[in-house]
């Protein structure tokens, strides 16, 4: 029996010792069996005859893509647009909560020595480690309900990004080739972000570490290697150790917000502008010369910070304002440290998705560029806001607010509530059922609007007036009779 083994391992040796024979291997892409969505089979057996020829080992790709089809699901979550973006103090306040800051000191109660050593070997404070932990998975608790090979595959054929997630599924491919993980490990968001750091393919290849030296970077379970993979990225992205994220300050009177709008000056230079603590204490940074950022996340009336150069580090984590705050905060909260000294203005109100249209459409109009309306607020916006306020002479915060709405409006010649139609002369106003046909022929035209549910919104009404203006007629944003007659004439 023994004999017989060796005989058979031996003669394998030899097969697969003939060169040509190595060649014929490693050069024939794998096959698969039918997913039963022949245009996938067609994208992804080409996608793996194209790896093979990059140098991609067969084997491992069958391993990651037999059995997968494309899931409806994350293409439906891939092109979902948020329909509301909330005001950044509910953004706060539902992630700065008891409950994860508990579960922070937790955290970092048990992992002990490890974590003053991973915070020692990359220079980043372990505090800002546990806080992004916290953010992207609430440390490993949130569930992974996707696989990287079926969520990249899923976008990469989708192909509106075909390009970018081939290349993940190349550097996923390499991670199961080099030993470093498993297929059956991993575990994704649906947009293929992997384990309790949700780091793509290509930045688990060059930054995801083994901290315990078992040959494996495991960021599904082992709390070290996440801990150690976070830390890492943030020293790679340009961590500055000892420094802190941001100091709240307090303005002067009559000071010009103007100047918050993302320029730097050192911490001296902003003292000189009368720029002070919160607490009238001593600043956080022993570096005066440090170049920071004055940012009034709500405006005006809310809380004002000096962002110094780690606040951007953690940007490159996630690239939103809001996120390096509450990891910041997170922090805080996780040293002891309290919150925030200002509240938050949340009586100036905040604006939707439909009035950051209407907002941005006006501005437009107006002669303020803010760039396509797209309903979401971004720097050209606020650029717009900020030119707007400047002219009619108040705060230049770029802050939008339903007040800042309503001012744009009567610069417009746009009164808020339009009056019903009482007189019988003039176009009529619509019934819902009216509005509800007006507001099918807008969005078959390609007009931006919600449901069609014979309500008249804030997107409807700038539908219409984007409607009316290129129709060459009164710009009112009312539905009116003549406007549904227009609309059934244009929608020919
Ligand atoms: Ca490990």
């Amino acid at each position: 029996m023994a004999r017989a083994l060796l005989m058979a391992v031996l003669a394998a040796t030899a097969i697969a010792c003939n060169s040509n024979f190595v060649r014929a291997q490693t050069v024939q892409a794998p096959t698969f069996a039918t997913s039963g969505n022949a245009d996938f089979d067609g994208w992804r057996d080409d996608f793996a005859a194209r790896a093979v020829a990059q140098g991609r080992d067969p084997a491992v790709l069958r391993r990651l893509l037999s059995g997968i089809s494309p899931d409806p699901s994350i293409v439906t979550l891939d092109q979902q647009q948020p329909e509301f973006v909330s005001p950044v103090w509910d953004y706060v306040n539902n992630r700065v909560t008891d409950r994860r800051i508990a579960a922070g000191q937790a955290m970092k109660a048990s992992m002990g020595s490890t974590l003053t050593q991973i915070q020692q070997r990359y220079g980043v404070d372990a505090d800002i480690v546990l806080g992004i932990w916290a953010l992207e998975s609430n440390l490993g608790q949130a569930p992974l309900n996707y696989t990287a090979p079926e969520a990249l595959a899923t976008l990469a054929y989708e192909g509106r990004r075909r390009a970018q997630f081939e290349n993940y599924l190349l550097a996923l491919c390499q991670m199961v080739e080099r030993g470093l993980a498993t297929p059956d490990e991993l575990r994704s968001s649906w947009a293929g972000a992997m384990g309790q750091p949700q780091f793509m393919p290509d930045v688990y290849l060059t930054l995801a570490v083994d901290w315990d030296g078992d040959g494996k970077r495991d960021i599904w379970t082992n709390n070290a290697d996440v801990a150690a993979s976070i830390a890492n990225y943030l020293q790679n992205k340009g961590w500055r150790a000892g420094e802190p994220v941001f100091d709240e300050v307090r303005l002067p009177t009559g000071f010009d917000f103007s100047l918050a709008d993302g320029s730097t000056r050192s911490v001296s230079d902003w003292e000189g502008l009368g720029v002070r603590r919160v607490d009238g204490g001593a600043w956080s940074v022993t570096d005066r010369t440090l170049q920071s950022q004055l940012f009034l996340p709500a405006g005006a009336n809310g809380p004002a910070l000096l962002l110094h150069p780690n606040f951007a580090v953690i940007r490159r984590y996630n690239n939103s304002d809001r996120y390096a705050l509450v990891v910041a905060l997170l922090a805080r909260a996780f040293e002891g440290r309290g919150g925030l000294v200002a509240s938050w203005p949340t009586q100036v109100g905040s604006l939707n998705r439909d009035q950051t249209l209407e907002l941005q459409t006006l501005l437009n109009s107006l002669g303020y560029n803010s760039g396509t309306p797209d309903g979401l607020f971004g720097s050209g916006t606020r650029r717009a806001v900020r030119a707007f306020q400047t002219d009619q002479h108040l705060a230049a915060d770029g802050f939008p607010t339903a007040d800042l709405l309503n001012q744009v409006r009567a610069r417009a010649g746009v009164s808020v509530d339009p009056p019903a139609s009482s007189s019988s002369e003039g176009p009529r106003a619509l019934d819902a059922r009216g509005v509800r046909e007006l507001q099918r022929l807008l969005k078959r035209m390609g007009y931006r609007l919600g449901a069609a549910d014979g309500s008249i919104g804030p997107a409807t009404r700038t539908a219409i007036r984007s409607f009316q203006r290129r129709r060459h007629m009164d710009v009112t944003g009312r539905a009116t009779s003549d406007v549904l007659e227009q609309a059934r004439r244009a929608a020919r």
